[in-house]
């Protein structure tokens, strides 16, 4: 066997070099993201052993890791478009890893331009790595290899042992060498990964590489040319022009930064259009179709989820009583690896779950495991509810519900995340594979912001409120999309129908 057909535990043995490069990506990633906040409202002074930070007020600061947090994501579309038109996926992620490791490096000096540069520059390292490195996870099965799936559960544990080393390691780090400690971890980390993943290349022969289109070659995506079409297409002009000057309405009236992305977003929608009237046939129109509708649920999904970061955060450093038994008092950090520790626990027993009703051949659709995904988040916030019940009343809350509703997010979060990522692998066009990936990474990213500003607007209608409203709002579109079920699937033109075990 060549090293790119072994196998280790049933899976390629790809599958293991790219789950341990997007592992160290991600501890980078969430391990600085969960010094950002704190880092930028420290006083100039220093406090303490962390020292000086950058003395912004806390809404600044909220307001910076709005936009990094859903730029880091967005950028996943321009980092996806060129994996398919230069470069291939595979060497996206190789330039990739060495952005972010400059980043981080650059991070560590103290220069305010030192900041803003690292942040840029992890902003563009994501962009390239994120979307491509989980495509290439999609490319290491052949279309209808039952293991697909199973694979991307595995990868989604290497994601999230990143994220729970990180949140624990980092902060500790940073307490006891400075906050500069911190973000130089984060780099050499991200190192680790770019070894790791130049050393395990001989596994990945087969995935990610670039296929430079023959001269005259039909087939041949140009995004020049699919613009130029725009205009002779006077439905798809109308639409985007429409988009266009609303987005320019936005730009005059809100902040400049909206009108930026309004713009952006029209004209990834316009070229999104235009790549549906060229698809050949009808059973991909309808496919391409059905994976857009699903990204709705994946803005929706993130842009509630995401309030562990903020809201959250926030309800358990004031809110909550933290005593551990009267023994010590539990950091408000560590309640953030309840997320990353459930999905080690309980990943490959909702993934075994799936497969063993597909054995019986009653498998459920991506679909409907997405709708069931934002409903069974969205009652994690029913423990919220009863949180923020608890504490009009008392003046504080038990721990007990942040951990349910962590629980509950979580187990929301394996239904949908790991089964979006495969679902867009066999969804969508393999032209444009990784351009489709990006675009569902900027879903997250706009859940991202989406989250921040419904987080934000607890301050004026209360936490109760707010809580209450994600509740119902959620259960709601996942009942929406179960119902729609029927219809929706009839559009993937059974892309999920003959899976079966491949080797
Ligand atoms: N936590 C997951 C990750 O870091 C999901 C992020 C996302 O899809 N926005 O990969």
């Amino acid at each position: 066997l060549k090293p790119h057909q072994r196998e280790l535990f049933g899976q390629p043995i790809g599958l293991y070099i790219l789950f341990l490069t997007e592992m160290w990506e991600r501890f980078s990633y969430y391990g600085m993201r969960a010094l950002l906040v704190l880092y930028m409202t420290t006083s100039t002074l220093g406090d303490d052993a962390r020292g000086a930070g950058l003395g912004w007020t806390s809404k600044e600061a909220l307001a910076l890791y709005g936009w990094y947090t859903m730029l880091v994501y967005v950028m996943s579309i321009p980092g996806g478009m060129i994996a398919d038109k230069l470069i291939g996926q595979k060497k996206a992620v190789l330039w990739g890893a060495i952005v972010l490791c400059l980043g981080h490096g650059v991070l560590v000096l103290t220069d305010i331009w030192a900041f803003y540069t690292g942040l840029g520059l992890v902003i563009l390292g994501v962009g390239l790595l994120k979307p491509n490195i989980s495509t290439m996870v999609g490319g290491l099965y052949k279309e209808g290899d039952i293991r697909r799936d199973k694979g991307f559960s595995i990868f989604y544990i290497g994601i999230n042992l990143g994220s729970l080393l990180a949140t624990m390691i980092v902060g500790l780090v940073v307490a006891e060498w400075g906050w500069h400690a911190g973000f130089g971890l984060a780099g050499i980390v991200m190192v680790l990964g770019l070894i790791n993943y130049i050393a395990g290349q001989k596994y990945l022969t087969q995935v990610g590489n670039y296929e430079p289109p023959k001269a005259d070659d039909a087939d041949e995506v140009s995004y020049g040319k699919l613009y130029s079409k725009l205009f002779s297409s006077p439905k798809q002009l109308s639409i985007a022009g429409v988009l266009l000057a609303a987005s320019l309405v936005g730009w005059y009236f809100m902040d400049w930064g909206y009108g930026l992305l309004f713009v952006f977003l029209t004209a990834i929608a316009a070229l999104l259009m235009m790549i549906y009237k060229e698809l050949e046939t009808q059973v991909y129109k309808d496919r391409f179709l059905v994976l857009l509708l699903s990204f709705i649920m994946v803005i929706i999904f993130w842009g509630a989820f995401e309030q562990a970061g903020g809201l959250m955060n926030l309800y358990t450093e004031s809110n909550t009583d933290r005593n551990f038994f009267g023994l010590f008092e539990i950091p408000t950090v560590m309640f953030q690896s309840l997320n990353a520790g459930f999905i080690i626990m309980f990943a490959t027993l909702v993934a075994s779950i799936w497969a063993k009703r597909k054995l019986k051949g009653k498998e459920a659709s991506s679909l409907f495991k997405m709708a069931l995904g934002i409903i069974i988040m969205g009652f994690g916030f029913l423990f919220m509810v009863f949180a923020a019940m608890e504490f009009q009343k008392s003046g504080t809350s038990s721990m007990i519900w942040l951990v349910l509703a962590y629980l509950f997010h979580t187990i929301g979060e394996l239904c949908i995340s790991p089964v979006a990522l495969s679902f867009i692998t066999k969804l969508a066009p393999i032209k444009y594979a990784s351009l489709m990936m990006g675009v569902y990474f900027a879903s997250t990213g706009l859940g991202n912001k989406v989250a921040g500003i419904v987080g934000e607007s607890a301050s004026d209608y209360g936490e109760y409120a707010v809580f209450l409203g994600i509740l119902i709002f959620t259960v709601i579109i996942g009942g929406l999309f179960i119902l729609l079920l029927k219809p929706l699937k009839r559009l993937t033109h059974g892309a999920e129908d003959n899976e079966r075990m491949m080797h």
